[in-house]
């Protein structure tokens, strides 16, 4: 295992480099992950060599672009356990997957009274457009709570539910706590009272095997740079025949079938929702990183939750150290807070350790309200860390948290 670290830590440049003199330990993962050489050298191809616009050109470099293109979309399905990519529409972001959502599909089926079912460990990203279409269309967004220890109230959930329940939209794994919500469950049960089921797997794909199929849903997203891949590219997964009933998102060229000043029709998804010239570089990027993560995919869950959880044995042993989020089942991501110290403080003090972690609310502002908090500090770790960065992490805590007493 300690060799496969090794290796893999080669494959990613910036792991090499200093920051404050000292060496970089990168455990802002869950904001975003480093790049592996391959991905890299992937854009930097196209733009070398290959660059013309897609679906458009006669000529061999568009005919090249548009294959690579179209290619990267069969690699995202394989990524998801898939059976085909038609449901597979790039996006910036999840950001962009879950408003194109909440617009489209809330515009064609949220009514007045509707409820949409959150919980209360949302991202922003998975909050907001859902309060904007919920406005528009009157309909009303309810909460599930998050017991102490940080996992959705799976009672209080369930009774949430009704025939109402018009949408449920929660996150695969909390990007602030780690958690990892039992998805399958909480689809089978929205799935029993007739609601259409986002899941949000922005923290996920980057940590373990996700089977699309296995887990029921009807929509599900991502975003590429925190799955090692270019930042401006995301994905979208819908089930092929609700999102060609949805209309246009954005409109212009290529996702139309015909365009007259009487009247536009549009083409079925992927291309309903991808109008104008996609990041072409963004997903021959991303089909790089996936292309690349897969693999390893096994190999680096395993070894994440080896780094949980002797990262979480050490820093419980440091006096005043408060691990916020203990769910049963997390990736590899803690928050903690240390008595008489404010995050933002941590954070500066392990940045002059060369430590990069997150301090804040981690776009949780109701999840921190719920646990009565206002921020945490949060070290995110990916499947190039190393044991060794756990104890920088564990000494560069124990000399920060003496300084706060
Ligand atoms: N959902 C979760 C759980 C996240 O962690 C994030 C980003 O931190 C997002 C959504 C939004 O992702 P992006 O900013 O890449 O669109």
């Amino acid at each position: 295992m300690v060799s496969d670290v090794a290796s893999f830590r080669r494959d990613f440049p910036i792991l090499g480099r200093s920051v404050h003199g000292r060496p970089l330990t990168y455990l802002d993962n869950a904001a975003t992950s480093q790049k592996p050489q391959a991905v890299i050298d992937a854009i930097s191809h196209y733009y070398s060599f290959a660059n013309a616009n897609v679906h458009r050109g006669v000529h061999l470099l568009s005919e090249e672009a548009t294959v690579a293109f179209e290619q990267a979309r069969e690699v995202v399905a394989r990524f998801l356990g898939l059976p085909e990519s038609r449901g597979c529409v790039f996006v910036r972001g999840a950001t962009e997957a879950i408003n194109l959502v909440a617009e489209s599909w809330g515009r064609a089926h949220l009514n007045s009274g509707d409820e949409i079912l959150l919980t209360a460990l949302e991202h922003h990203a998975n909050i907001v457009p859902w309060q904007i279409i919920a406005e528009k269309k009157g309909a009303k967004i309810v909460v599930a709570p998050v017991t102490a220890r940080g996992e959705v109230d799976l009672e209080a959930y369930q009774k949430l539910l009704s025939s109402k329940t018009r949408l449920v939209a929660f996150a695969h794994v909390s990007n602030a706590l780690g958690t990892i919500n039992p998805v399958v469950k909480m689809t089978q049960l929205a799935k029993a009272v007739g609601a259409t089921v986002l899941i949000d797997g922005c923290q996920s794909a980057a940590h373990f095997a996700v089977d699309l199929p296995a887990l029921g849903c009807d929509f599900y997203c991502f975003s590429g740079h925190k799955t090692f891949g270019p930042t401006g590219i995301g994905v979208l997964w819908g089930r092929p025949e609700l999102l060609d009933q949805m209309p246009p998102y954005q409109s212009g060229g290529d996702m139309i079938r015909k365009v007259d000043f009487a009247g536009t029709t549009f083409r079925e998804a992927p291309e309903r929702f991808e109008a104008g010239t996609p990041d072409i570089a963004g997903v021959i990027g991303l089909a790089a990183a996936l292309n690349y993560f897969q693999p390893r995919r096994e190999l680096a869950h395993a070894h994440e939750q080896k780094l949980l959880q002797v990262a979480t044995e050490k820093l419980k042993t440091i006096p005043g150290l408060r691990i916020i989020g203990e769910a049963s089942q997390k990736v590899s991501v803690i928050s903690f807070l240390i008595e008489g110290g404010h995050p933002h403080d941590i954070g500066t003090l392990l940045d002059a350790d060369g430590i990069a972690i997150r301090t804040g609310h981690h776009c949780c502002m109701p999840l921190m309200k719920h646990l009565g908090i206002s921020g945490t500090a949060r070290a995110s770790f990916a499947f190039y860390n190393t044991l060794e960065e756990v104890d920088r992490l564990a000494a560069s805590l124990q000399r920060i948290q003496k300084m706060m007493v």
